[in-house]
């Protein structure tokens, strides 16, 4: 298109000089989760990026588990990873793999290091391991094993894999510079003797590659041409690029990286998710106030919106954080023009109109999303009793006030007008009932005299509504102390942030089945959710307000 400004982001321009330069023909990345935890919005971010950037260049995308550490890896993390991927739209086709199949080629690679006289058996240990790297302004010191021969080094390396040492007895070490100005490169440990069980592999290794040495191995042998991570990686590219060529890979991969997102007044960090689901402060890890992707969706984001989002952010090399707010500008977006505009009443206030004949019900039709008649209309039943917001009515109101007051008239959304005639109230002054007259004359909500009311309020019939537990949420954390405390680092968390309430739904809502969303007029989009729900009845989320404090930027 002509007047469409094209920019584009800085791995799409290395991507494109590569293609230009011939360096590859075409592209191939991957999404490479440790499955030692659940995936969050960074993670989302992640996945579109390499999904997206394999979509545009009319590539590949895999999905490969890095399950090469068996401590902290468990199966059970694998199948809520696919899940969230495949909600996420990110799809691998037939690539799904798992970095443990490689372990015969990683260790493989390790005995052509060894032959090469480009790795050795070290037999110091780990404390010692630390002293010799030296510092940042100091070189390191040779291991005095650092000049074992080949034939040596393959005996006890071999040794090692049968297990014939301890856990930390001996390890395999990249023969690089111990003098190098980037610590990565003196001499890092390539694989270690560890007797453990892996998730996958049982008990058939007791010897497992080290991070740095393993992936740039399972990105070479899945071909991929474009190895995207985010940005403490990147001191270690040299030492990437030093396993690629010293294995000698026809096709090797290039890594590159970007700034992971950040969102701001969210906690993403394991560590602190797990103590607050430990304190019972949130009901697991897909609690709605979190920001993991279960957790999102729980809480009614769609695929699409996590997208918008995403895009919004850009990619970067710079660190920043996100402000919370354009999340849920994008979730408000996405559900817009989709999703039908229902009545609610969280805040219930009875309303009686006198003049309405006792035992009549009769059924108003209205639109399900003014701005989208795609979506069509629905029948809402009308009667004598209603619920109303509590905040709908004031006995005495200030000057501005545009709703129910004794003597005014107003509108009930898709119905009539009433005027308001009077109320019933506690000692306290607690307003129990409001009495008010209607004008039949004004059904579908407009006077044929054309006079106006200046507020239109909502409602439901209370004979026909549906009793709905409803959640309201607020950030976990206290926006104003900051995420976290700074004398001990603990969580500032905010005691409000769930609030639950009895509201009054339109019986149709009682049909939503779960992750059914819907706006609730005046009061924000909601989410339709079966936990902790009786008898089966939904139970609905608040997704996000109506109101956004957030403004997109001016392009
Ligand atoms: P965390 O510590 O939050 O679990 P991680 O980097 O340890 O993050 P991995 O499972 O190792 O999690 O990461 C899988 C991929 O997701 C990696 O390529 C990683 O760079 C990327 N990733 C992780 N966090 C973010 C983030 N906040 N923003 C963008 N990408 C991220
Ligand atoms: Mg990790």
């Amino acid at each position: 298109m002509e007047n469409e400004t094209v920019s584009r982001n800085f791995i799409e321009n290395i991507i494109d000089k590569d293609l230009a330069d011939g360096v590859y023909d075409t592209v191939h990345t991957r999404f490479p989760p440790e499955p030692n935890g659940y995936l969050h919005i960074g993670h989302a971010k992640s996945i579109l990026l390499n999904y997206g950037l394999a979509k545009e260049y009319n590539g590949k995308f895999n999905m490969r588990f890095d399950d090469t550490n068996p401590t902290k890896e468990k199966s059970e993390f694998v199948e809520s990873i696919k899940e969230d991927i495949k909600w996420l739209g990110a799809d691998w086709e037939d690539r799904l793999f798992f970095a443990s199949d490689y372990f015969d080629q990683m260790y493989e690679a390790a005995v052509k290091l060894i032959k090469k006289g480009k790795a050795y058996v070290c037999d110091l240990t780990a404390d010692q391991i630390r002293e010799y790297r030296g510092t940042l302004t100091e070189p390191g010191k040779e291991s005095p094993y650092r000049n074992r021969s080949v034939e040596e080094n393959l005996r006890l390396f071999e040794e090692m894999k049968e297990g014939k040492y301890g856990d930390g007895e001996k390890v395999l070490r990249a023969k690089i510079d111990m003098a190098s100005p980037n610590m990565n490169m003196r001499d890092p440990v390539i694989y270690r003797v560890a007797h453990m069980t892996h998730h996958r592999t049982g008990d058939k290794w007791c010897i497992y590659p080290m991070y740095d040495f393993a992936h740039p191995i399972e990105d070479a042998i899945e071909g991929i041409t474009h190895s995207i991570c985010t940005l403490e990686f990147e001191d270690h590219r040299p030492l990437y690029d030093w396993v690629v060529r010293e294995l000698e890979y026809p096709h090797p991969p290039k890594q590159i990286e970007f700034a992971k997102l950040y969102l701001t007044n969210v906690v993403t960090g394991k560590r602190y998710i797990k103590k607050l689901v430990e304190d019972g402060i949130v009901d697991g890890w897909d609690d709605p106030r979190l920001v993991s992707i279960a957790a999102l969706r729980r809480r009614g984001y769609t695929p699409e919106s996590i997208k918008m989002f995403v895009e919004l952010c850009g990619v970067s090399k710079a660190n920043s954080s996100v402000d919370y707010a354009m999340l849920e500008y994008c979730i408000r977006e996405d559900l817009k023009l989709k999703r039908p505009r229902m009545m609610a009443v969280l805040d219930p206030l009875k309303l009686v109109i006198d003049n309405y004949p006792e035992g009549k019900t009769e059924y108003l039709e209205a639109p399900n999303n003014m701005e989208n008649e795609e979506l069509g209309t629905r029948q809402i039943p009308f009667g004598r009793e209603l619920y109303i917001e509590r905040e709908d009515f004031m006995a005495d109101p200030p000057k501005k006030y545009k709703r129910l007051f004794p003597g005014t008239e107003v509108r009930l959304m898709n119905a009539y007008f009433v005027t308001c005639t009077g109320y019933e109230a506690d000692e306290d002054g607690t307003v129990r009932v409001v009495h008010c007259t209607y004008d039949p004359e004004t059904r579908g909500g407009n006077a044929p005299d054309g006079r106006k009311v200046k507020g239109t309020i909502h409602w439901v019939e209370a004979g026909h509504a549906g009793k709905a537990l409803v959640r309201l949420y607020e950030n976990i954390v206290d926006e104003e102390k900051g995420v976290y405390n700074k004398e001990d680092g603990s969580l500032n968390i905010n005691p409000n942030s769930l609030t639950e309430v009895t509201a009054y739904v339109e019986p149709a809502l009682m049909e939503a089945k779960g992750y059914d969303s819907f706006q609730f007029v005046r009061n924000g989009y909601f989410c339709a959710d079966f936990r902790d729900s009786k008898e089966g009845a939904p139970v609905f989320n608040r997704i996000v307000s109506l109101k956004s404090s957030f403004k997109l930027p001016k392009a």
